[in-house]
């Protein structure tokens, strides 16, 4: 593919980064040590590597910010101008994709949850008209006083900086449907199924924030105007979590005119002296590597990492209150083991949303050696959902990305047998492409895909795996 894959415009990276090297994380060198940290400016680059996706494993756990994207059988990789010889000496085959420029944003004045969650909030914005963590949750506050009949948000836990006292956020989450006994509790045996999605639990990746913004808006201001949504809302709870992961975002809306793109959490218990500043060196662990379904690999040891797995299987706080939300949403349907298979009167559907390169993933995430017990309905439905999308790829990740382990998406089913997917939401190319894609592209591109696919995902609720 030729070099204008990408452009500077669309992708719209960040210049600013740390310099910090991850030699420790290179193959055959020491246990990682994290590196002093030395603030830099200049370009980010994203590097293709010629036949990266037979060696996915390899880069992950040397620890390079591999994006999700692949071409043919090539991957890339994100870093600054020294990453390529990293890359080269580490015996990668590698050329320069994109060297990116830094658009130009102000951020907000504001880091860590406001006091008052008001409509004066919901309006904060960065980056052309990205909601900030704030505004999302005054958001949900408005959409629950507008609508209290369709309406319920719930704090299902606090992220790592409030737990410490240092600022942070609530967790948050918002039930809707038309409201009736039983509804929106905190109970597996609610009356309806449920379809729960998720965004932004990697920090950078802001389209899947707004997309989730507008489907909360499409849900709440369509009931009793649109026959579609009324039908649904009578039928089915929506459970959305518009920033699974507010620390990072905090990160990312503070990068300035040089946005950060953080993609972990904000824990600084392991790795203390990585950066924030969205480079090579980076402070947190990877929430969609830390949980215990495949917990090892396709992630980095490394605290610096922009995969790092972290210390433990679902060590971190932002982990352990999406599972405990999930425990109880969804009843438990399905033995253990990599085959067993959920029954067909299972319930429940589950979307991460993540960007980008328009994709639609199924389990198992970890090795695509196996197949679900569940493979041909799962496989259905992302096959569906692609075609809904307008013709994007779609199977186990290592079919068509590689394999990464510790997944939440991986997690949901094997502990329930609650029907998941993720969705690579984004161009690889051309307009709108990359990370951070200009605001126009939400209205313009995003959301005229995501919102049929949502709205199908919500009808196999009921019964993902039936007839
Ligand atoms: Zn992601």
């Amino acid at each position: 593919m030729s070099p204008t894959r990408r452009t500077a415009a669309t992708l719209g990276l960040a210049a600013a980064a740390t310099a910090a090297v991850l030699l420790s994380a290179l193959p055959g060198s020491a246990a990682p040590t994290a590196p002093a940290v030395a603030e830099a400016t200049g370009p980010t680059y994203v590097y293709r590597i010629t036949g990266g996706a037979a060696k996915a494993d390899a880069l992950l756990t040397a620890g390079f910010d591999v994006l999700e994207d692949r071409d043919g059988d090539d991957l890339f990789v994100m870093g600054r101008n020294d990453t390529g010889g990293r890359l080269r000496g580490g015996g990668f085959r590698v050329s320069i994709e994109q060297v990116l420029a830094p658009p130009k944003w102000t951020p907000p004045a504001r880091s860590g949850q406001a006091a008052v969650l008001d409509a004066a909030v919901a309006e904060e914005t960065y980056y052309g008209g990205y909601r900030t963590v704030n505004a999302q949750y005054a958001h949900l506050n408005q959409v629950a006083s507008d609508h209290a009949a369709l309406a319920t948000v719930v704090d299902y836990g606090d992220s790592w900086r409030k737990t410490r006292g240092a600022g942070g956020y609530d967790l948050k989450a918002i039930c809707i449907t038309k409201k009736a006994a039983g509804d929106c509790a905190l109970s597996t045996s609610a009356p309806k199924p449920r379809l729960f999605v998720m965004a932004q639990l990697h920090a950078r990746e802001i389209t899947t924030g707004d997309v989730a913004y507008r489907w909360i808006d499409h849900l709440t201001d369509g009931y009793g105007v649109d026959s579609q949504v009324t039908s649904l809302l009578n039928s089915t709870e929506v459970w959305v979590v518009p920033i699974a992961n507010p620390d990072g975002v905090d990160i990312v809306q503070r990068g300035g005119g040089s946005p950060y793109t953080h993609r972990k959490n904000a824990n600084t218990t392991n790795g203390p002296n990585c950066g924030t500043t969205g480079g090579t060196s980076q402070i947190g662990i990877d929430l969609n590597r830390n949980t215990s379904s495949g917990y090892g690999t396709g992630s980095s040891t490394n605290p610096c990492s922009e995969t790092y797995r972290g210390p433990s299987a679902n060590s971190e706080v932002e982990t352990k209150a999406l599972q405990q939300l999930w425990r109880s949403l969804y009843k438990d349907r399905r033995a253990t083991g990599t085959s067993a298979a959920a029954p067909a009167d299972t319930t429940g559907v589950v979307i991460s949303m993540h960007s980008y390169s328009n994709m639609v993933l199924f389990p198992w995430g970890f090795s695509s050696t196996y197949h679900t017990g569940n493979d041909a309905s799962l496989r259905a439905m992302a096959k569906e959902m692609a075609r809904i999308a307008g013709g994007w790829r779609y199977g186990q990740p290592g079919e068509v990305l590689y394999n990464a382990g510790g997944s939440t998406d991986d997690w949901v089913y094997d502990d329930l047998g609650a029907a998941s997917f993720v969705w690579e939401i984004g161009n690889t190319s051309g307009s709108c492409a990359g990370f951070l894609p200009a605001y126009s592209c939400q209205s313009g591109t995003y959301w005229p895909k995501v919102k049929p696919m949502l709205t199908y995902a919500a009808s196999k609720a009921a019964r993902p795996y039936g007839p």
